[in-house]
């Protein structure tokens, strides 16, 4: 027998926070963009790399379909 009270989905809290997108920047939509926007400036705000088909910047490779790394100045 389940236990009065215990909650079947507890584990899984829900932070109040959307999900961050798990695909590259380049594919994020609109919408995505804007829902996101504090990941986004954090993305770009220090690039390390840089989307030889899209032109973005990003700090992590994950972020970029065609990656190249930028030069280190
Ligand atoms: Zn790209």
């Amino acid at each position: 027998m389940l236990t009065r009270g215990e909650k079947i989905l507890s584990g899984s809290a829900i932070m109040g926070e959307k999900h961050e997108p798990c695909k590259e920047l380049c594919h994020w939509t609109k919408h995505q963009l804007e829902d996101h926007y504090q990941l986004l400036t954090q993305i770009v705000s220090a690039p390390a790399f840089i989307c030889t088909k899209c032109g973005r910047a990003a700090n992590q490779k994950k972020w970029l379909c065609k990656v190249k790394r930028l030069p280190t100045r």
